[in-house]
């Protein structure tokens, strides 16, 4: 891989501001089987943060599809960030503000045979990103509970627990709201680049004060309080800034414990009209994951998403960055749940 290759991608985690986004319309992210009950949901202490893993029927493991992806993306594990600050815990700062903890639900591509082939290509892993709020009257996040009420029991490094099992959608709702998204770089644990999709949402869901406390007794390999665990925040050069899709969800299906994300009244779509009209604008190709679309007059570059590949037409003369090859790894890993608990490539 070409160092320009890698200087384009942004570094994961970003500080992002909605309204300078470009507003596109892509296919819907489609959510598979979220609200099927695993076999087995464990939780997993690996000296950074509190992991959630669970086992599925083979027919019914929570999968994601559409939006830009390539292929369809199974479920591997989800785990949180957080601070002893309620105001600095989230990793993302969207439009100025860090909200109280994030949660990270990492995806794998189908097609990818092993752990290790999905690890070493830039398209091989897709990280949902949700934010948490504490809410004003202290109401807990009911999903939440079911992690925060078995956290003592995993306080010590490299501690599991089985947890009475929960589908994906008690935590995040069975449907996706307003998001950005963007390819993220970031540096692994053996020091190579790992490079995810994002598709962060911005509507962020509940959390009581409580249920954050409980996240900071876990303890690390140390046995001190996991006391941080964010990244700093970098910002995105404005040509390489995440893009905005809006959110096609019902009224009626949000989740337990979400908190409606208010879009701004004043938020300048692509084309300067209202909503609507903003995704009219935007044609839209059928249902493959060619999208075509416009940007706003913030930006001076048109470009469209050609499967992993980004075109950018810059005046009419066309420039293809190529999509990034296989990253070399030094180590291989074999078994996922090894890997899962062991060496998250995401942090
Ligand atoms: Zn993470």
């Amino acid at each position: 891989m070409g160092n320009t290759d890698l200087d384009v991608i942004p570094s994961s985690p970003l500080a992002v501001n909605t309204d300078h986004m470009c507003v596109i319309t892509l296919p819907s992210l489609e959510f598979h089987d979220f609200d099927a009950l695993p076999v087995k949901t464990t939780l997993y202490n690996n000296g950074r943060t509190v992991t959630m893993n669970g086992i599925w029927s083979s027919d019914k493991r929570p999968s994601i599809s559409g939006s830009s992806l390539i292929d369809r993306y199974c479920f591997s594990h989800l785990h949180f960030h957080w601070t002893e600050n309620n105001n600095l815990g989230s990793e993302h700062t969207i439009n100025g503000k860090c909200h109280a903890m994030e949660m990270h639900l990492i995806f794998f591509k189908r097609s990818c045979k092993t752990i290790f082939e999905a690890e070493s290509q830039q398209n091989g892993y897709v990280t949902l990103a949700y934010v948490f709020n504490i809410t004003p009257n202290e109401q807990h996040h009911f999903g939440i509970d079911c992690i925060t009420l078995n956290l003592k029991k995993i306080q010590a490094y490299r501690k599991s627990v089985e947890i009475p099992a929960i589908p994906l959608s008690r935590l995040v709702g069975n449907q996706p709201g307003e998001y950005f998204t963007y390819l993220g770089k970031a540096i692994k644990l053996n020091g190579d680049f790992g490079i995810s999709q994002w598709i962060v949402f911005t509507e962020a869901l509940d959390v009581s004060s409580e249920q954050l406390r409980e996240f900071r007794c876990v303890t690390n390999e140390r046995g001190r309080l996991i006391r941080s665990n964010c990244r700093a925040a970098s910002v995105a050069a404005a040509n390489h800034a995440p893009y905005l899709v809006p959110s096609t969800r019902g009224p009626d299906v949000a989740a337990a414990g979400h908190t409606p994300y208010q879009v701004p009244a004043t938020r300048d779509p692509v084309g300067g009209g209202t909503w609507p009209e903003a995704r009219a604008a935007v044609p839209f190709r059928g249902s493959s994951s060619s999208c075509r679309f416009k940007i706003n007059k913030a930006h001076v570059l048109r470009r469209e998403f050609v499967k992993n590949r980004i075109t950018h037409t810059r005046n009419g003369a066309v420039v293809t960055v190529p999509a990034v090859e296989p990253i070399s790894s030094s180590h291989v890993i074999e078994n996922h749940e090894e890997w899962m608990f062991n060496k998250p490539p995401w942090k």
